[in-house]
């Protein structure tokens, strides 16, 4: 339990700014577009002829620096979950390849368009809509800065998409990261007040099966129709999609076929994703502890106290660690030291030498690998986390409750070269 609440905790701070993050560059990118390319024909794709008031920013900005905070509270439960093993993130790409990487990606965005068609039908119920969705309508003008302006029951409504999807879907965290980018982009992008999508996400066009500005602006301006995220088959599918869409749709792109500002949102996004894919793969490229082998061979403690082998352990899966030599082998009456300290009075006859104090080590999904480690000094058991952080160097993380501990072992056979 106390594990749990120390894994929530330490993550908690990350996930809040990141989300804060996420959604404060998502908007003020969108916002600065439309300044920059406003004249250069923005300004002739403007969908209403209402302008959104600075009052209307202002709350729009609280809200979704509230729902941000909301996002991180449910956000780092998937921590908590990964930690525990109740969901599976993946780090390298050992046990699922950048085919997995990209597939479960897709899948995430069919999932959570789904997801959304059907919670934001539900929240324009009458009984449910005061609380739930009234928040997100009062912008009838929508302008970027609305792309999480909700109310706190439609923020945790919106924040349970994530965790629920991993309990049945293994992800990678490049997935997640781009997942997160894309969501944020294409809602500043709905939100945008200005078709910043070209001609070719027209419908019937090679792109039209995407949502756009117009789509999304209509459910704001007229409400009751177009409830999709991203992409329109709901919509077509339950007959929900706003009569005049394609018309306005096209009448708003078709005097600016010559010009190819307005399509820079789209490029931007097709960067933005890129980047963080490639930028993430050289991450993992560079991330020695991914690259390298299991850590086995034999190590020395600080002070060369002792030296430990780690090996994979017998008839059990992962690594076992075992102490193989002790700088002081006897006590001061010259008998082999034993483990005088245990909590369990049976298991104190044990000789030091030949103990296993290091058990069940297993891959981790964040890099290095977890599992016990056994201090005869003390005589207690801690949560270890055991990392390679260079050929000849070995950190191990020791925690017992909310108190942490680091040790650095070396390879003991530096050692015997720095002898020779
Ligand atoms: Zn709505
Ligand atoms: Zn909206």
């Amino acid at each position: 339990m106390n594990d749990t609440i120390q894994v929530y905790l330490s993550a908690w701070p990350t996930v809040w700014a990141m989300d804060t993050a996420r959604y404060l560059v998502g908007a003020t990118l969108m916002a600065t577009i439309l300044a920059l390319f406003w004249r250069a024909g923005l300004a002739r794709r403007k969908l209403q002829a209402r302008d959104a008031t600075g009052a209307d920013k202002r709350r729009e900005i609280l809200a979704s620096l509230r729902t941000a905070f909301i996002f991180s509270l449910l956000g780092a439960i998937v921590a908590v979950g990964d930690h525990q093993g109740w969901i599976t993130i993946y780090k390298g790409f050992q046990q699922a390849g950048p085919l997995y990487l990209v597939g479960s990606l897709a899948l995430m965005l069919v999932a959570h368009d789904t997801y959304f068609y059907w919670a934001h039908r539900a929240m324009h119920h009458r009984r449910l809509f005061a609380l739930f969705h009234r928040t997100h309508h009062l912008s009838r003008t929508p302008t970027p800065w609305a792309a999480y302006s909700f109310a706190v029951p439609e923020a945790v409504v919106h924040a349970a998409f994530v965790p629920l999807f991993l309990l049945f879907v293994p992800m990678h965290g490049l997935g997640l990261l781009a997942f997160g980018i894309v969501q944020i982009l294409r809602n500043v992008m709905g939100h945008a007040g200005a078709e910043v999508h070209p001609a070719s996400f027209g419908p019937g066009r090679w792109l039209g099966w995407n949502n756009t500005t117009t789509h999304h602006d209509l459910h704001h301006e007229a409400g009751r129709t177009n409830y999709g995220l991203y992409f329109r088959w709901w919509d077509k599918l339950m007959g929900t999609e706003h009569p005049d869409y394609r018309a306005k749709f096209e009448a708003i792109v078709a005097p600016q076929a010559k010009t190819t500002s307005p399509a820079i949102a789209g490029r931007v996004l097709a960067w933005a994703i890129a980047g963080s894919v490639l930028a993430g793969g050289l991450l993992l490229a560079a991330d020695p502890a991914q690259a390298d082998e299991a850590p086995t061979g034999r190590w020395a403690t600080p002070g060369v106290a002792a030296i430990v082998e780690l090996a994979p352990c017998s008839g059990a899966s992962g690594l076992c660690g075992t102490i193989r030599w002790l700088w002081e082998a006897t006590d001061e009456k010259g008998r082999p030291r034993l483990d005088t300290q245990n909590a369990d009075a049976g298991l104190r006859a044990r000789p030091l030498v030949g103990l296993s104090i290091l058990s069940g080590l297993t891959r981790s999904s964040k890099g290095g690998w977890e599992g016990r480690i056994y201090n005869p000094e003390d005589g207690q058991t801690y949560r270890a986390t055991v990392r390679q952080t260079a050929a000849d160097t070995l950190t191990i993380e020791g925690c017992v409750l909310f108190i942490c501990q680091k040790q650095v072992w070396r390879s003991a056979s530096t050692l015997a070269a720095a002898l020779r």
